[in-house]
């Protein structure tokens, strides 16, 4: 199946759309990657979702990619007597670490880190931003805070820091426990949660290895600070606009995913917008124009990838929600001012071969009249380099690994084509390009074809190698220059 968009699909599967059938019908409607968020799948469903969806992309020959979302270090309150308390501005409020039932004056939190790492001035937002307090002062145990949004606290409620850099590891117990399970079904992207540092993604590289992508959530005010070290760090890149908006003033999300974006796609790294995107359609059938025109900014800002959240997973609308994102999509690809729009960015090329031939084929494409860009690739680096050259034309990548087209699937233009082998010789390698486009509808009869690859064949990081060829009726090549 061909998408007629650049832009991927990302939706997050949930009570609303976990059977087979139902993912089927969201493949259908245009889903390019799963999410499987760790924060509400046991592993036992987890599995079950990944066996789905493999069971899916095997049966319909179509790479789709799974990202395994670890919750990371949420932290917690403690419990209220009662189960809840109401907390008055202008009061003072304890967090200590006395396990007794909390009141309207204090209540037991169970993270030391917090009590070593807060200062006098510090914010603490609770329940998602919903209330405000500010540290006065810190005691060993204790930590005084003045209330200045009060209101009513429920047990168990979530308690962020946004000036706090907090010496704990992006990974809890918990996310260790998932993240062995995930790389053991063999999951293509790990999603980090609450990354503060760079060095947070080099610990969790030290056990993913290469055998999962890892894409940071930007969702943490340090983490804006280390963007740079992190983007170097990391695979890929989620804007998580819902918590980036708690702990952040929500004003400045719209500019911090324009930055994380533009610099995403200057790393050649994958970016996903995420969270709210057509929040509306969690009930009802029809977006407002709100929720429109933000998916359509995202799109006319070259994210890789757009995503539903609470839509597709606890929504009544969840085929509908991905229908409506490819519509918009499709339109704002199509629109006049699209790509002057996309490439108001513009991105450099590296002094590597890979580059060098990646913005090449992006000005062929521009000057010769092709019909799309072929390239092989093993890991999948050369075909990220092209995309971030956000090329006018179909980029096809062909890879013999299946992981490399399923980690592929998030990122904007490519069409991942999985082949039997290799070819083995450079003859062949356009032969196999020119049947593989033709045979899956990306050139005509007459029409060329820009093909990339590197010689030695199948050995990685080696793209030297630049081609056209033109395809006659039968869709083998006639010419090449
Ligand atoms: C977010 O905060 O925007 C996000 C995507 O994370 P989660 O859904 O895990 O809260």
């Amino acid at each position: 199946m061909r998408r007629n968009r650049r832009v991927k699909l990302v939706a997050t599967i949930g009570p609303a759309s976990q059977s087979e059938e139902m993912l089927e019908k969201l493949f259908e409607a245009g889903v390019d990657v799963f999410r499987i968020n760790m924060s509400h799948s046991s592993h036992e469903l987890a599995g079950e979702l990944h066996a789905r969806v493999r069971g899916i992309s095997n049966r319909l020959r179509h790479p789709i990619g799974i990202l395994g979302d670890l919750q990371g270090p949420k932290f917690r309150l403690g419990n209220f007597a009662g189960e809840r308390a109401t907390v008055t501005p202008g009061t003072d409020f304890t967090f200590d670490r006395n396990e007794a039932e909390g009141s309207s004056h204090r209540v037991f939190l169970p993270h030391p880190q917090i009590f070593e790492a807060v200062k006098p001035g510090d914010t603490l937002l609770l329940d998602d931003g919903k209330l405000r307090m500010r540290v006065k002062q810190t005691a060993g145990q204790t930590i005084v805070a003045g209330v200045e949004v009060g209101g009513p606290l429920a047990s168990r409620k979530g308690i962020s820091l946004p000036d706090t850099l907090l010496p704990v590891s992006p990974l809890t117990d918990k996310d260790r426990k998932d993240l062995d399970f995930l790389l053991s079904i063999n999951v293509d992207w790990i999603a980090l949660s609450f990354v503060q540092r760079g060095q947070d993604v080099t610990e969790a590289r030290d056990i993913i290895g290469d055998r999962a992508a890892i894409m940071v959530k930007v969702e943490k005010p340090q983490a804006i600070d280390d963007l740079n070290a992190i983007i170097a760090a990391a695979d890929g890149f989620m804007v998580a606009r819902g918590d980036l908006g708690v702990e952040m003033p929500i004003e400045k999300v719209p500019g911090l995913q324009k930055k994380i974006t533009r610099k995403s796609r200057a790393a050649g790294k994958p970016v996903v917008v995420a969270t709210q995107m057509l929040e509306s359609m969690i009930t009802s059938p029809v977006p407002t124009r709100a929720e429109v025109s933000d998916v359509a900014t995202a799109v006319f800002e070259g994210a890789d990838a757009v995503m539903l959240s609470a839509e597709s997973a606890v929504g009544k609308y969840p085929v509908e929600a991905i229908d409506m994102m490819n519509r918009i999509a499709v339109e704002v690809e199509n629109d006049k001012g699209y790509e002057a729009i996309l490439h108001a960015w513009e991105t450099q090329p590296l002094p590597t071969a890979a580059d060098a031939i990646s913005a090449a084929a992006h000005a062929i494409a521009d000057t010769v009249k092709l019909a799309a860009i072929v390239c092989y690739t093993e890991t999948g680096s050369t075909a990220l380099r092209v995309a971030r050259e956000r090329p006018s034309l179909p980029v096809l990548g062909l890879t013999p690994i299946v992981d490399t087209a399923n980690r592929l699937a998030v990122v904007w233009g490519l069409h991942s084509i999985v082949l039997d082998s290799n070819p083995t010789s450079v003859t062949q390698m356009v032969r196999l390009a020119c049947r593989t486009a033709f045979d899956n509808g990306f050139v005509q009869p007459g029409e060329g074809i820009l093909v990339t690859g590197g010689v030695p064949l199948g050995q990685s990081g080696t793209t030297n190698m630049m081609r056209i060829a033109f395809v006659n009726e039968l869709g083998e090549p006639v010419a090449s220059a």
